[in-house]
């Protein structure tokens, strides 16, 4: 077994999150711009034989644990058959998609069939009106029948995400985690990061774990937190005290969890990130494209996870955004 991808904070890197493409069917206001989005070319996204080599070499080096994202990976063209080659990585035990489940119902099956189990589906909102605001498009009943799809396939664990963004998602906090109730889903609310297209993010715009706890807490049931999660998951878990359902709180603003970070990032043109708030980026499409042989793609890795910094500083004065915006990232 070779040594472990440990950065100079003794943090182990076992999670690695491949973002397919940089494009989307909808425009969340708070990743996207609304008009003009520029697209990376598309000679410049790695293909599936080089997603499926690098993650290769990242397993080797101990990563186990692969999330799928974007963009919207399910606009990627035979996404299942990436997912299927994945799987079948030896040391691969865990393997997710983020997804706007907008395309879901129309390719589930094929997920599932390629091996996909766990699914991180992303809804603010179950008012039409109020999504056609947030997403500037009017796609509700697709994101609500690929979550009945999916369930009826037997996905699971299947968790909702929602952007916490005050002054605007108050009115859906309740609806949600109730619809989580009833579904058996967890919700999970992440709190708006400085990581959208336009620029809008403000530290007044964030609505924190704890106000949404205590709102929960009132208008359904008191929330306890579950202590015994996984330490290096970014949610903080809580269960309803009356023994129905649990939510989860991704608190990077209000509570940064950077000191537990596991996690390295290879964005859809082939940057590997070592921090979703990173400045600095390593091109790994250079090497792949020039027939680097798999050492030198393992040593970059290491020394792009040596690099790693403490963590980012949303909350102090020095902060500074990164130059992509979530979509062109991989959240
Ligand atoms: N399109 C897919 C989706 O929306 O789930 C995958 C990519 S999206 C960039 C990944 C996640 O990032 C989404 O689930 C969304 O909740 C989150 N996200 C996007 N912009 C954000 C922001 N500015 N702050 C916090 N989370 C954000
Ligand atoms: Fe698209 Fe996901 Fe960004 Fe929304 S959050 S615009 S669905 S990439």
């Amino acid at each position: 077994m070779t040594n472990p991808l440990v950065d100079t904070f003794d943090r182990v890197h076992d999670n690695l999150r491949i973002s397919v493409t940089d494009r989307c069917n909808i425009r969340c206001f708070y990743c996207m711009p609304e008009d003009d989005v520029k697209y990376m070319p598309r000679e410049e996204i790695l293909s599936f034989e080089e997603l499926e080599r690098f993650a290769r070499v990242a397993v080797s080096l101990g990563v186990t644990k692969l999330r799928i994202t974007g963009g919207e990976p399910l606009v990627r063209k035979d996404l299942p058959l990436l997912i299927s080659k994945l799987a079948g990585i030896p040391g691969v035990t865990d393997i997710a998609l983020t997804t706007n489940g907008v395309l879901l119902a129309k390719h589930a099956q094929a997920l599932y069939d390629a091996g996909l189990r766990r699914l991180n589906i992303h809804l603010d909102t179950l008012d039409r009106e109020r999504f056609l605001r947030i997403t500037r498009r009017d796609d509700l009943d697709k994101v609500l029948e690929g979550i009945a799809v999916a369930q009826r396939l037997g996905f699971g664990p299947m968790k909702i995400n929602a952007v916490a963004v005050k002054n605007l998602l108050e009115p859906d906090l309740v609806p949600l985690a109730r619809f989580g109730r009833e579904n058996g889903i967890e919700i999970r609310f992440i709190e708006f990061m400085p990581l959208d297209a336009q620029g809008i993010w403000a530290r007044n715009s964030v609505l924190t774990a704890s106000e949404m706890i205590e709102t929960l807490s009132r208008e359904i049931a008191p929330l306890v937190e579950i202590p015994d999660g996984d330490p290096r998951a970014p949610a903080t878990e809580y269960r309803f005290a009356d023994g129905i359902g649990r939510v989860g709180f991704i608190a990077s603003v209000s509570r940064p969890f950077c000191l537990n970070c596991n996690r390295i990032r290879l964005t859809s043109d082939g940057k590997l990130r070592y921090c979703l708030f990173a400045i600095e980026e390593t091109d790994i499409k250079t090497l792949l494209r020039n027939g680097a042989p798999d050492e030198e793609i393992a040593a970059t890795i290491r020394a792009t996870v040596h690099q790693k910094w403490i963590g980012h500083e949303i909350n102090s004065s020095q902060f500074v955004a990164p130059p992509r915006p979530m979509y062109a990232i991989g959240g």
